[in-house]
This record gives structure tokens, C-alpha cells and sequence, in this order.
């Protein structure tokens, strides 16, 4: 629209400006002056060249054309009288002409322009240029859009598509024809309706469905735009094939991508879901989990509470035991220790008095021996107290180095009165240094006292008992002690050292002495075992670890 607005602004005012020219208003003056004529001619040819006009020619004032810019061509204009065109009656009556048509003498189209000629203030002639609008439509072709100029009765007069030049849009009203004919506008029998259907869009947009070349219809988005000076309608088609292929490729694609994204929230979604799920799972995993630790830790406490207080318990009646086994012992002991007693408490009374008797007739030195010996009768009776009170005291919970031949010692001693109401020989030679052992001096004397006992028991009724008493040492200390008994039935064997397992009588055997000292054994961390000899008889062997020697201060303590 731009384009051609620009251009018809550029030869709008040409006409005048040529008509201000001398010569022309001479010619016309003097038409029939046959030397100026063609001098005109050639002005004219000249300008058309330079303007760039189709032809620019002078009618006088009965539209005949006197000169012309194509005076050499047999299609000219001049003797041609356009007195019916309009350009040339608004020239005439003092206006500025301006006309689209085809013309009649070249049966080309052009566009008119004319002004007139003045002589003075009077108009005696007119000047018209015709422009052809081949140059516009070359212009247009080769895109990708149509472009269709009308008039205002809706013929197309310009057009890059050959096959809708001079035919109308809509059919030609009576008025329109009568004016198309009077001006010879256009050859009325060419032009033909066109199939046109036209329907309005948004906005300035409207479809058209027409006829082309390629087909009975195509169909275009078209816009209109009008230049009003000329009364011209601009429309641009654009082909709707290439919009709608786009448009069905641009739906596709988002109804791919409207897919695609739907599956991949989906995918989402469900991963999101299982996820959950699982977490939901595990959570509950571990919730049980935590109640099962927490039942299983509040039972343990409960185990351990319980494991603890029947520890506290079975210390407590193994001391008993122990306490009881001791007592046992004792009173298998009292019989002998009685008598052991109260012999020498009877050698003692007859001695002092003798003694007494003694000194009533002066014999002091007789006297004297009758009071020694009786002094070690006492201390005698004094060490079979001591061992006693020791053997019945509540042991300590001490086990530490402790020196095992003066233990052996008094153990034998201890027994001492019952070997000898057994007449039992106990043959036992003891090493020439000290031998430390882990333990507890109270317990070990019970244990060997225990052993000593039970061989004692092992022999009665034998013509000649004896028990052998070794010690063996190397990296653990062994003390065994053999008799010559009938040994340990071979079923009985693995429960001799279990709590009350006796085979000895009512009130002779409570069946703990073994059980007791086996344990005492084991907690200081040595041990005790039974086994027969091959040649008859019981062994009992007690391992003690050897220990480093105390020292001297604490060993006495
Ligand atoms: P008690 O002497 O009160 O029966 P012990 O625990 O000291 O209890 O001994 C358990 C049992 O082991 C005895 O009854 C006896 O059968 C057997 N026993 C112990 N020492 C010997 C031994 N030197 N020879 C044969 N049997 C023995």
C-alpha cells in the first residue's frame, strides 16, 4: 500500500509541471502549425522517456489528442479524441485528472494522470501521462502472498495473478455497468465474475475461497487496506495450505508434547507413589523393629535382673553349702577329735597329779618333767583348736599367691587323729622349697581335708590303709592323692563331683564335700578331677596355677 501510494504521489503532480512548458500552450494555440508539431512530439517522447511514463500526450478542448509521446507508433493517440474518459473532463474543468482503465487505442492498462493547460487564467488544452502498472505486479510476484488491487466496483485491475486481471469479486451492479461504459473503462464483454466467497475472521482477517488456475477453489486468509485518493482496495492473500499444514504439524507436536508430559508426570506420579510406599514400608519395618529391640531390651534387663539375683542367690547358699560341708566334716571329725582331746586332758590330770605328789616329797626334778610334758600335751591340744577354728571360720573371699606346703601340713594334721583311729599311713614327702599357687588358704586346706577324707572312707575295714600324696610341678602345680580303696565305679564316674551324689549311708554322706571343692577349685581358676589308678584305687588330682612368691611381709600377714 505504501509502495503504491509513493508512487501514484510521485506522478500525481507531473502533468502540471509539464504543462507550464511555452511550447505546449503555442501548439495549442496554433494546431495546425505544422513545423511545431513535431517538435512537441519529440518534447513529449523525451519526457515519457525521462519520467518514466507510458506515454504523455495534449488534447485540446474537445479531448482530441493534437501530440503525443508515441507519435511514432501506429497505436498512437494522436487524432484520438478521449473525451469520455474522466481524467480528461477533470482537466478540463480545471481539476487534476487521475483514471485507471484500459486503454482504448493500445488495449493496455494504465493509469491516467492530467492537468490542464492554462494560457494565462484560461484552460486551453489538457495534459495526460499514462503509467502501466506491470512494475507493481512484477514486484509482487515470487512471494509467498497474492496481492489483488480493485475499484471501487470490485473489478481487479491489478494483480500478480494474470487470471483474475479484469474480473469482478462480486457481480457488477446496472449503475456500475452503465459507468464502465460510458467511460470505457474497461471492454465491458471481459470482464466476468470471479469466484470469490468471502467470509469475515477476527479482527481485519477475513477467508476467501477462489478460483485459480491450479484449481476451482483455493482458499486464503486475506487483508484489506484501502488508499482513498484513488479509491483502490489492497488485498493480500496468504495461502491457508502451508498455515493449516503448519498449524496440523504445531497441534500435533503439542498434542505429542501434551503426551509425552503427561506420561512423564505419570511416571512421576507412580514413581512418587511407590517411593512412598516404600518408605511407608519401611518405616513400618522399623517401627516394629524398634518395639521388638526395645520388648527384647526391657526382657534382657528383666533376664539380667533376674540371671544377677540368682548369681546373688547361689553364692549365697554355696557358702551355706560350703559352711554345711565344713560342719559335716566336723562331725564326722568329733568322734576322733573327742578322743583325741580327752586323752591327752586325761594324761594331763594324772601327770599334774603325780606332779603334785612329786613335789609333796621334794622330787622337783621329776616333777618338773611331769610339767613339761604336760605343757606339750597342751600345745598339742592348743594346734588341734587352732586348725579347727580355722577349718570352721567363713572363708574370705581372698585368692591370691598363697604357699601350699604349709597348707598340705595342716591338713594332714587335721586329719591326724582319725588316720591314726584308722590306723591309716599317709606317705607324702615334701619338697625342700616353698611352691605359690593362686588360691585361698582356707578353701585349699578344706578341699585337701575333703580329699584326704574320702580316701580315709574309700579304705575302711582294709588290713593296712594307705594314701599317697604327690606333688608335681611345672606350669600348673598338681597335688594328687591316691588310695587304695576300691576306686570309682566306672558309672559313677561323671557324678562324683555332682552336689549330693553320695553312695555312703544315711548320716555318714552328705554328698558335697566333691561338689564344694570342685567349684572352690574352679573359682580360683584351677581344677579338680577323678580317675582310677591302673593298679586299683581312686586318683584325685588338683591343678593350681603356680603363682609369683608373695612377699615376705605379706605372705606372713
Ligand atoms: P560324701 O563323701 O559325703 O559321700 P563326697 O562328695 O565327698 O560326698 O563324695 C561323693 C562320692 O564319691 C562318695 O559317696 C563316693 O561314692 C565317691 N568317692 C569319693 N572319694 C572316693 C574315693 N577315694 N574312692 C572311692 N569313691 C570315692
Amino acid at each position: 500500500v505504501e509502495g503504491l501510494k509513493g508512487s501514484l504521489r510521485q506522478y500525481a503532480p507531473m502533468p502540471a509541471l509539464v504543462a507550464d512548458r511555452p511550447i505546449l500552450i503555442q501548439l495549442l494555440k496554433d494546431p495546425t502549425n505544422s513545423g511545431l508539431l513535431p517538435y512537441v512530439n519529440e518534447q513529449l517522447r523525451l519526457t515519457a522517456l525521462s519520467l518514466d511514463a507510458s506515454d504523455v500526450y495534449i488534447m485540446d478542448m474537445t479531448g482530441l489528442t493534437i501530440a503525443a509521446s508515441n507519435y511514432r507508433e501506429e497505436t498512437t493517440f494522436i487524432g484520438r479524441n478521449f473525451t469520455y474518459r474522466p481524467y480528461f473532463t477533470q482537466a478540463r474543468d480545471g481539476g487534476r485528472g487521475r483514471f485507471f482503465a484500459v486503454g482504448t487505442t493500445s488495449g493496455t492498462r494504465g493509469y491516467f494522470f492530467a492537468a490542464p493547460i492554462l494560457d494565462g487564467t484560461r484552460i486551453i488544452g489538457v495534459i495526460a501521462f499514462k503509467i502501466k502498472p506491470d512494475r507493481f505486479e512484477e514486484a509482487w510476484g515470487g512471494g509467498t502472498h497474492d496481492i489483488v488491487v480493485t475499484d471501487l466496483n470490485a473489478v481487479v485491475f491489478m494483480s500478480n495473478r494474470t487470471e483474475w486481471l479484469l474480473r469482478s469479486t462480486q457481480p457488477l451492479s446496472s449503475a456500475a455497468r452503465d459507468w464502465i461504459e460510458t467511460t470505457r473503462q474497461y471492454p465491458i464483454d471481459m470482464i466476468s465474475p470471479l469466484s470469490w466467497q468471502q467470509t469475515a475472521l477476527q479482527d481485519e482477517f477475513s477467508l476467501v475461497k477462489a478460483a485459480t488456475r491450479e484449481g476451482p477453489t483455493s482458499e486464503y486468509v486475506v487483508t484489506s487496506s484501502r488508499i482513498y485518493d484513488a479509491g483502490w482496495d489492497v488485498t493480500v492473500l496468504a495461502p491457508t495450505g502451508p498455515a493449516r499444514t503448519q498449524a496440523f504439524i504445531a497441534a500435533t507436536l503439542l498434542v505429542l508434547l501434551l503426551l509425552l508430559a503427561g506420561l512423564a508426570v505419570a511416571v512421576v506420579l507412580q514413581r512418587r507413589a511407590r517411593l512412598a510406599e516404600r518408605l511407608e514400608a519401611q518405616r513400618a519395618t522399623q517401627g516394629l523393629l524398634e518395639r521388638r529391640v526395645e520388648e527384647r531390651t526391657a526382657s534382657l534387663r528383666i533376664e539380667i535382673e533376674e540371671r544377677r539375683a540368682a548369681e546373688a542367690r547361689l553364692r549365697q547358699t554355696q557358702a551355706e553349702l560350703v559352711q554345711a560341708g565344713k560342719l559335716a566334716a566336723l562331725g564326722q571329725m568329733s568322734a576322733a577329735l573327742s578322743h583325741e582331746i580327752n586323752q591327752p586332758l586325761a594324761a594331763i590330770k594324772s601327770y599334774a597329779d603325780n606332779a603334785a605328789t612329786y613335789l609333796d616329797r621334794d622330787r622337783t626334778a621329776e616333777a618338773r618333767g611331769n610339767i613339761e610334758t604336760i605343757s606339750s600335751m597342751v600345745d598339742r591340744v592348743a594346734a588341734i583348736a587352732g586348725h579347727l577354728r580355722n577349718f570352721a571360720r567363713r572363708p574370705k573371699e581372698y585368692a591370691g599367691p598363697v604357699e601350699l606346703l604349709p597348707i598340705i601340713n595342716a591338713a594332714i594334721d587335721l586329719m591326724e587323729p582319725r588316720l591314726r583311729a584308722t590306723g591309716t599311713s599317709v606317705v607324702y614327702v615334701p619338697p625342700h622349697k616353698p611352691l605359690w599357687v593362686t588360691g585361698g588358704q582356707v578353701r585349699l586346706q578344706q578341699v585337701i581335708v575333703n580329699l584326704l577324707s574320702n580316701a580315709v572312707d574309700a579304705m575302711e575295714g582294709q588290713p593296712a590303709p594307705r594314701i599317697k600324696v604327690q606333688l608335681h610341678t611345672g606350669p600348673t602345680t598338681r597335688l594328687t592323692v591316691r588310695d587304695h580303696g576300691p576306686g570309682l565305679a566306672q558309672e559313677t564316674l561323671p557324678q562324683v563331683f555332682d552336689p549330693f551324689f553320695t553312695t555312703k549311708p544315711p548320716g555318714k554322706g552328705l554328698g558335697l564335700g566333691l561338689s564344694i571343692s570342685y567349684n572352690m577349685v574352679r573359682d580360683f581358676g584351677g581344677r579338680l578331677h577323678a580317675e582310677n589308678h591302673p593298679e586299683g584305687g581312686a586318683v584325685f588330682t588338683l591343678e593350681l596355677a603356680a603363682s609369683p612368691p608373695l612377699a615376705q611381709d605379706t605372705a606372713a600377714e
